[in-house]
């Protein structure tokens, strides 16, 4: 399937050129042509999966073919979870829409509503927006709903984690029941499932990764390491690996502040980005992030939905997250669009069970690595994870840890399937810095 044969004005596939695209991403494939056939979708998609183009692109395509009738009310609405995701589409409809006259507005809170207010008045084709922002603006008697033609719901998982539920039901109940449905989602628990049936009439069920699994392109490891052991051992991974873009992922905001502070002591640039930080705060340290200038980014997982950088070559979890389908989400950020990226999860021992669940929803074994020079504590009478060495602190970044004559890097154990190691190749990705216990 080429670009060619969905049938895009010439307009889209300039764009598409201009962006380097040359074949649809599998969910592209498929989703755009019944999206242009007006049916409502239902699509399992995960994050990097090409998805927001795949939703994008028709609905610039349904706006070049039906004009507008009159009046200035939006045609079409986007729903999303997070601000940066409604930023991330936003950015999308600019980049597909630069030869196609069309107006748009990307509405969240946090931010002054003033702008979006006149923004809104002065007519808009499409809005993309979060829940509650949008509320106040119907609310206020500024946004007329009623002449939606094409409803977009992405990431309606996270939509309904983040407790959104009855603010969609709440917008459903101002739009006209006449018209077209995509809902997008990653995963599909019983509420999503529920969600479409009242949402979507006579959908295409279009099911492109295999539900809950992490994406094939995403070289996955773990590991083990004590909890006072981890920001010495990150600072050393991405010193010793010259990495020079790497997302971290923290499960606590006031987690992802201290992280930050211990990489920026040891000379590394950082920047924390979470739902406690300024919408200011949180586009700089992207735009950091983006061009450079900060090497680490450390995020919450709310904060880190719909970030969207191409090909970020390493992901790492800090700590593991406590719902393993945010570890789905979270190595999402890697190998997208078919470039190779890698995710490392630090797992301190009592995050062994949250790893246990993560391997089922996955169905995959994550590999387990040590580290050349680091050794896990010991934890006395656990099988396989015996270390008869001391614990020693981090070291400073920068420097490799040298190994004590005699004690060479020790097998780490893995729920007490510990034992030998044969040696193995080095992980390119480690640059020679680790090597694989089974
Ligand atoms: P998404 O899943 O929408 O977050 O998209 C992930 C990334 O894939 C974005 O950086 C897009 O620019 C990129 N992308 C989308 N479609 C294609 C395509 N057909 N070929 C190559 N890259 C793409």
């Amino acid at each position: 399937m080429s670009f060619s044969e969905l049938g895009l004005d010439a307009a889209l596939m300039r764009a598409i050129e201009r962006e380097g695209y040359t074949t649809p991403t599998p969910i592209q494939a498929k989703a755009i042509p019944e999206v242009l056939a007006g049916r409502d979708v239902l699509a399992a998609a995960q994050t990097g999966t090409g998805k927001t183009a795949a939703f994008t692109l028709p609905l610039l395509q349904h706006l070049l073919t039906n004009p507008r009738e009159g009046g200035k009310a939006p045609r079409i609405l986007v729903l999303v979870p997070t601000r940066e995701l409604a930023a991330q589409v936003g950015e999308s409809v600019v980049a597909y829409g630069r030869d196609v006259t069309v107006k748009h507005a990307v509405i969240f809170g946090g931010v002054g509503i003033n702008p979006q207010i006149d923004r809104v008045r002065r007519g808009l084709d499409i809005i993309i927006a979060t829940p509650g922002r949008l509320l106040d603006l119907t609310g206020q008697g500024v946004l007329d709903l009623s002449k939606i033609e094409i409803l977009v719901l992405d990431e309606a998982d996270r939509m309904l984690d983040m407790g959104f539920m009855p603010d969609i039901k709440r917008v459903l109940k101002q739009l006209p029941a006449k018209r077209q449905n995509l809902m997008f989602s990653a995963t599909f628990s019983p509420d999503i499932r529920g969600l479409a049936e009242g949402l979507l009439t006579n959908p295409v069920s279009i099911d492109i990764a295999p539900r809950n699994t992490a994406t094939q392109l995403v070289d996955q490891r773990a590991i083990f390491a004590e909890k006072a052991d981890k920001a010495g051992l990150l600072g050393f991974m991405v010193s010793r690996g010259n990495w020079k873009q790497v997302l971290v992922f923290t499960r606590t905001k006031h987690g992802a502040n201290r992280l930050c502070e211990r990489l920026e002591k040891d000379g590394l640039t950082a920047a924390a980005l979470h739902g406690n930080k300024s919408q200011g705060a949180r586009t700089k340290a992207l735009a950091g992030f983006k061009d450079g200038s900060v090497r680490v980014l450390v995020a919450t997982d709310i904060a880190a939905r719909g970030i969207d950088i191409e090909n970020l070559p390493h992901v790492i979890n800090y700590e593991l997250p406590n719902v393993p389908e945010d570890y789905v989400h979270r190595i999402g950020r890697t190998g997208r669009a078919g470039a190779v990226g890698e995710a490392i999860s630090l797992v301190a021992h009592d995050e062994r069970g949250y790893l246990k669940q993560i391997e089922r929803l996955i169905r995959q074994t994550i590999p387990v690595f040590v580290i050349e020079g680091y050794t896990l504590n010991a934890k006395p009478g656990t099988p396989g994870e015996a270390d008869d060495r001391p614990a020693r602190p981090p070291q400073r970044q920068g420097q490799r840890r040298p190994n004590p004559p005699g004690a060479g890097p020790r097998p780490q154990g893995r729920g007490g399937r510990g034992g030998p190691v044969k040696p193995q190749k080095s992980a390119e990705h480690l640059k020679g810095m680790s090597r694989k216990v089974h």
